[in-house]
């Protein structure tokens, strides 16, 4: 059994104990308080300085969280910490957040605050606190440094672009970077990756329609906002038909509609809320430009006016060099690694891969079948955690090794 192996291992319990407390006590967002605290704690018990990255959010992001109907997020709560120094640097990756959902499976360490670890990224921070104690312990052999970053925000899709913002890539300059997301549906002890696109692109698009309300009787002295939100949705459903190569995937939905609360009165606004998610860049290229007019022409058509917030998160992009390379270091720790087709799902990775090169891959944590991630019956098999945590330190361990200066 290869050495770091061992360490995962010895240290298996640490990871469980942080992976149940974090389980226990979830925050949602990128305010993640108490959840920050205990990292930047854990890790100064290691002898790990950390670091906050992130700081006050830039107001016009704030104003769009608000806008989508979150609560009021003015702060992220990012850390980064370093173990070893000097160049080459290699970045691992963990996401601190949970979800806005309670959790209905019967854990003894189930959370009771109406929020849930349901994407597993308790696991991720667990399993990246594991890396870094066994990181720390083999200081002294590490031929460059490891740059932990743990960030908020995934689920929001741009936590990762607050830390890239504020210079987490810099000083010293980050040459690759990993990221390890568990699945419940997937094998136990199982690693699955995809080179090039490696998640979808989301771009979402909301509006707030501004007409005229009226009497129902009297629709000549009003302007029909219900009108114009119909006309966007039949407009913009047409346009993915008629527009997008039929080979190329676009999963286009338009979640939230509506507005008005009487049948008898034209309303004075109405909205509509949509999401395009696609994996070929031309594609995206062309939907993120024509639903924008689309919106504008179908309002100004109708005699309306409007608001429009839009969000945007990358594909998660896996280089096919730096898959090659680490593939080995994954295989000394799991020996069953499989190329699979990329997912459908958004990962904010994204921001970090199209900076650098990076790897995304999954760890099975369950079995194909079991509820999912984003469920609230979803468990996982708390037995892969020391492999995760092992994939991490061995890959970097091993990389800075391979690419020492
Ligand atoms: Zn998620
Ligand atoms: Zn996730």
């Amino acid at each position: 059994m290869k050495e770091i192996m061992k360490d995962a291992l010895k240290v298996e319990d640490k990871i469980l104990e942080d992976r149940h407390h974090l389980h226990q006590n979830p925050e949602v967002g990128f305010n993640l308080r108490a959840t920050s605290a205990y990292v930047k704690d854990r890790l100064a018990k290691m002898g790990i300085e950390s670091k906050e990255y992130g700081g006050p959010i830039p107001e016009d992001l704030r104003q769009k969280f608000l806008f989508a109907g979150f609560p009021d997020m003015n702060y992220s709560t990012g850390l980064a910490a370093t173990i070893g120094q000097g160049s080459p640097c290699i970045l691992l990756r963990a996401d601190m957040d949970a979800l806005p959902m309670a959790e209905t499976a019967d854990l003894p360490f189930a959370a009771k605050n109406g929020f849930g670890h349901m994407c597993g990224h308790d696991s991720h921070t667990a399993m990246l606190l594991g890396a870094a104690r066994i990181l720390k312990a083999r200081e002294g052999e590490l031929r460059g440094t490891v740059k932990l970053m743990f960030q908020t925000g995934e689920e929001c899709g741009c936590g990762s672009k607050f830390m890239v913002d504020a210079g987490i890539l810099e000083d010293p300059k980050v040459d690759a970077a990993i990221a390890i997301h568990v699945m419940a549906d997937q094998e136990a002890g199982t690693i699955h990756f995809s080179r090039g696109i490696a998640s979808a692109a989301m771009d979402t698009f909301m509006v707030k329609i501004q007409g005229k309300g009226t009497h129902s009787s009297q629709p000549q002295n009003g302007i029909d906002p219900l009108t114009i939100a119909n006309q966007i949705y039949t407009a913009a459903n047409l346009m993915i038909g008629r527009e997008t190569d039929p080979k190329e995937t676009v999963a286009f939905g338009i979640g939230k509609f509506g507005g008005g609360n009487a049948v008898n009165v034209i309303p004075d606004t109405s909205e509509v809320m949509m999401a395009a998610r696609t994996f070929n860049r031309e594609v995206r290229a062309h939907v993120i430009k024509r639903l924008p007019e689309i919106i504008d022409h179908s309002v100004k058509m109708w005699r309306g006016t409007y608001d429009m917030m839009t969000f945007s998160t990358p594909s998660t992009y896996n280089d096919s060099d730096l898959c090659d390379e680490m593939l080995p270091f994954i295989r000394e720790i799991c020996q069953e690694v499989e190329e699979v087709d990329c997912m459908a799902g958004t990962e904010d990775f994204g921001y970090v891969s199209e900076k650098v090169p990076g790897m995304f891959m999954t760890l099975g944590a369950g079995k194909p079948g079991a509820y999912p991630m984003h469920n609230p019956n979803m468990v996982l098999d708390e037995s892969v955690f020391k492999l995760g945590a092992a994939i991490h330190a061995n890959c970097a361990f091993e990389w800075l090794r391979m690419h020492q200066k």
